[in-house]
């Protein structure tokens, strides 16, 4: 979990400049077959050979521009690192912002490149930065946080008059960072974009210019997308992280080199739903704060409801979206399914009808907790300042789906009163 500096007060931000998607030029392992892959793609079927794979990493993955002209003599790439997420506030004025944050931030501490690529990256295409490619990678001699803190200085303030304290909370719930490598050279002491030709301007390299090359070892990891068990091909969509096997009714979480088996339950439904959406069922132990069953979330929402002396004993779950939806979508959903609690009863043997994508990591879920008990907590002026020293500690999380119905635009699952518009999912043209 990333908690903002002082400085970011910003309501809604997108850096504009990089806010269209990058496009990945990638060639089949297979069969060698071109293929284009938007940036969050996690899964893809060759349209030549058919075959199916799914992308993952160890750490972060690395992209490159190729330079246009690469036969020009001595281009080296400089590391950007790439930052994309949803950024919550709980303002002074005890409301809960959410603002996308969608930017990139020179990866080196060197003054003479720029500080981010700008709009460049819209009109290329990237490539996987691997060891065949044979281009001069630079080293990043600046880490993520600090390239971070630099891209919250950065963005513009808006200071509100009616905002007399500063927030009480901030977080930022992101995809994992990436790097961009862009190309440069230098003639004459002076450092030229290889992507424009053009020198930079005021780039004059002081004598000790030196920097250190990196081997991209810890390239791209290509899996082939069959279900480890039975070897059937497993069920997703373009940007999913977990699969579903049909064949032999199990779950498969892509970490950074494998899939790995998932344990999954599903609420049970009724005939004729139309699809069931994944969620992670999270249980945590806090410090700061005492919320460890239902009978505390009801006293901390103040839920008109009596409490029950069972529910004093009956382990809360935080319900989280394993789906990718805007920011406030997200907290409306958690906060819904979680006042909810929703019983973690399986259905045996049960398999969903219709899997909706799982998109949505399980650690960036429980990054999400802090904000979701933010705007459940009815008493703000008396809770809100000590969200800062609250604690959480995931202890268990579970994959769980739940049936929903369509109905007109909406899918529906009246007991939960949970309601999520089609067109607000990325992947509801099939449901
Ligand atoms: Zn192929
Ligand atoms: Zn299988």
């Amino acid at each position: 979990m990333k908690t903002l500096g002082p400085r970011f007060t910003a309501i809604s931000v997108v850096e504009s400049l990089n806010s269209s998607p990058w496009t990945i030029e990638h060639r089949c392992t297979q069969c060698g077959a071109p293929i284009n892959l938007g940036e969050t793609d996690r899964f893809f079927v060759c349209p030549f050979c058919r075959v199916q794979m799914c992308l993952t990493t160890t750490d972060y993955f690395r992209y490159y521009l190729p330079a246009p002209d690469t036969a020009v003599p001595g281009i080296f790439y400089m590391p950007y690192w790439r930052i994309k997420g949803m950024a919550f506030s709980c303002d002074g004025d005890y409301e809960v912002r959410q603002s996308l944050l969608d930017a990139t931030h020179r990866a080196s501490d060197h003054p003479f490149f720029p500080e981010s690529l700008g709009l460049r990256p819209q009109t290329l295409k990237l490539r996987f930065a691997t060891a065949e490619t044979g281009a001069d990678f630079v080293k990043p001699s600046m880490a993520f946080d600090a390239a971070f803190s630099e891209i919250q200085e950065g963005l513009p303030l808006y200071t509100r008059a009616d905002q007399p304290t500063s927030p009480f909370y901030r977080t930022f719930i992101g995809e994992k960072a990436s790097l961009v490598y862009a190309p440069f050279y230098i003639r004459k002491d002076v450092v030229f974009d290889a992507i424009l030709d053009e020198p930079l301007r005021s780039t004059r390299l002081a004598g000790d210019f030196s920097l250190s090359r990196e081997t991209v070892d810890r390239a791209v990891k290509v899996l082939p997308a069959l279900c480890p068990d039975c070897g059937a091909d497993l069920e997703g969509g373009r940007e999913s992280i977990g699969f579903f096997c049909t064949n032999c009714n199990s779950c498969w979480y892509l970490t950074g080199d494998k899939l790995e088996r998932i344990p999954f339950f599903i609420m049970p439904g009724t005939n004729g739903d139309s699809a069931h959406l994944p969620f992670w069922c999270i249980k945590a132990r806090f410090q700061g704060i005492v919320l460890e069953s239902f009978a505390d979330l009801v006293k901390l929402a103040n839920l008109p409801r009596v409490i029950k002396k069972e529910w004093e004993s009956r382990p809360l779950f935080f319900w989280v979206p394993a789906f990718k939806v805007n920011a406030g979508l997200l907290l409306r959903i958690s906060r819904t399914v979680t006042i909810n609690q929703p019983r973690n009863t399986a259905e045996a043997g049960a398999s969903p009808a219709l899997p909706y994508p799982i998109t949505f990591p399980v650690h960036e879920a429980a990054e999400s907790i802090k904000v979701i008990i933010a705007t459940l907590m009815t008493m703000k002026k008396k809770l809100w300042p000590i969200l800062k020293d609250v604690s959480i500690f995931p202890v268990e999380s579970r994959l769980a789906y739940i049936p929903l119905k369509r109905q007109g635009h909406d899918l529906i699952h009246s007991p939960l009163q949970l309601s999520v518009s089609v067109n607000s999912l990325k992947y509801g043209e099939h449901l």
